[in-house]
């Protein structure tokens, strides 16, 4: 029998990292049978390399039982939780009502698009799966592209620009901080003058800040909910700072008095998934609670996860010829190849995905090519996440001895997180052989895979 699919979806992929795992699985498993003992230096994953905060598991075991249908919004005392999480947190006055509890924040975006009326303005680069969604919805997309210049950040002129441009009632915005692919994040004083240009157009914010306190700078991280707070939705979860990516739990954080907003995300969220796992939502109610081993616990991974990325993106920089972006928070630093673009169509590789592809190939070095980021395949940029390594251990070594300088931090890195030096010195490797005018042979060409 012939299935037929809707014709829209012709137009969405599979998202690019996850394929991109799929493909290292594959990969590891060929090179084993071909004995080739060469490590995959995955730069292309996002997930928290730490362990779960330890009360939180325990919270979850002892919550095991728990099988009820909870209510569609989340469990009572977790949306006080959320509530009062934020409200001393980020400064963000919201009732529990206003708390909504997902399967994971991904969906919740999704939903939030199916129902928010207007057309979507999504900053590119952009996180991988805002454009899927998108499409999958059949919403209306427009991309605003971010310049290098003003350090990857939306500034004021260029949204009245794109504005001034819609005529629909309402528009969305999506703005993602510390921001994926690039790091960066917003002051409260340029987040005060975006709230002001979307109070003048009737703009509603979907702010992303899933990885609001994996900010390197701590307590510094200022929430568009509470810059914004009529017009805001925040989503946030245990998924990214709380390093539960897997248990499922996303919260969003409506406007003061958006009764209508709330009716209609709980008409679709009831529709479809009814509620999260009752266990994860007990377990959630420690990980937003005042409790200290859980503060602790995320305190130390943000230092860890801080220190890696500012040498990784250091290591990055260094590379000849190659730009990076300058991040503040989160797994990535976006790295721009741009000037080996002529090197690499003189080899044949003519789209960003084609280069990436071949480095990994090559060098064992996945990254995430412009084409998952929302930017035309001619531009030879990447996502480069620099948490490959084990978590547990490093999180270890750092409560023996925490690094004191950048010297320190460099060595740390070196000794806990080594296949993020060795992973740099791979894209090195193939770089060299590009200025050289060569095409970058596989290091070890008795690999099959490796001259293609
Ligand atoms: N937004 C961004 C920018 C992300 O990177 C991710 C996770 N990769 C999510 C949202 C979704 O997170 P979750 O669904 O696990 O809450």
């Amino acid at each position: 029998m012939r299935i037929r699919i809707e014709k829209h979806l012709a137009t969405v992929q599979r998202p690019a990292n996850l394929r991109i795992n799929d493909q290292i699985r594959r990969f590891r498993e060929i090179c084993r049978r071909n004995g080739c003992l060469r490590p995959y230096h995955h730069f292309a994953f996002g997930q928290s390399p730490f362990p779960a905060p330890p009360a939180v598991v325990e919270a979850l075991r002892r919550h095991a039982d728990q099988r009820d249908y909870l209510p569609t919004a989340g469990l009572p005392a977790l949306r006080e939780a959320v509530a009062e999480f934020y409200r001393t947190t980020f400064g963000i006055e919201r009732s529990p009502g206003d708390v909504v509890v997902g399967p994971g924040s991904k969906e919740l975006l999704a939903i939030l698009l199916a129902i928010l009326d207007g057309p979507v303005i999504i900053p590119t680069p952009a996180w991988v799966s805002y454009l899927p969604q998108a499409r999958i919805l059949q919403k209306e997309v427009v991309p605003l592209r971010l310049q290098s210049q003003d350090g990857f950040r939306l500034t004021p002129s260029s949204l009245e620009d794109v504005l001034s441009r819609l005529s629909a009632a309402q528009k969305i915005l999506i703005l993602n901080h510390p921001n994926n692919p690039t790091g960066i994040t917003y002051t409260r004083t340029e987040l005060d003058a975006l709230a002001e240009v979307c109070r003048r157009h009737g703009v509603i914010v979907i702010a992303d800040e899933i990885y609001a306190l994996t900010a390197f700078n701590g307590d510094g991280f200022a929430s568009m909910g509470a810059a914004y707070p009529e017009g805001t939705v925040v989503t946030g979860g245990l998924s990214k700072d709380r390093s539960c990516g897997g248990w499922r739990l996303g919260v969003g954080i409506l406007p003061q008095g958006s009764e209508d907003l709330m009716e209609n995300l709980l008409k679709v969220a009831g529709s479809t998934y009814s509620c999260v796992a009752a266990p994860i939502q007990h377990a959630a109610l420690i990980a937003y609670s005042d409790h200290p081993g859980v503060s602790d616990h995320m305190e130390a991974c943000r230092r860890v996860n801080a220190a890696v990325g500012r040498v990784a993106t250091d290591l990055f920089a260094r590379l000849p010829e190659v730009e990076t972006s300058t991040p503040e928070g989160g797994f990535y630093v976006f790295v721009d190849f741009s000037a080996y673009r002529e090197r690499l169509e003189a080899i044949g590789l003519d789209s960003c995905a084609a280069f990436t592809e071949h480095l990994l190939q090559v060098e064992h070095a996945a990254i995430l090519p412009a084409e998952a980021l929302l930017l035309p395949s001619k531009e030879f940029a990447a996502r480069c996440s620099f948490v490959d390594y084990d978590g547990a251990v490093a999180l270890e070594r750092w409560r023996e001895a925490p690094p004191v300088s950048p010297k320190e931090e460099a060595a740390f890195v070196r000794a806990n997180c080594p296949l993020v030096e060795d992973g740099v010195a791979a894209i090195d490797r193939y770089l060299g052989q590009l200025r050289r005018g060569e095409r970058p042979l596989h290091y070890d060409s008795r690999i099959p895979g490796g001259e293609r």
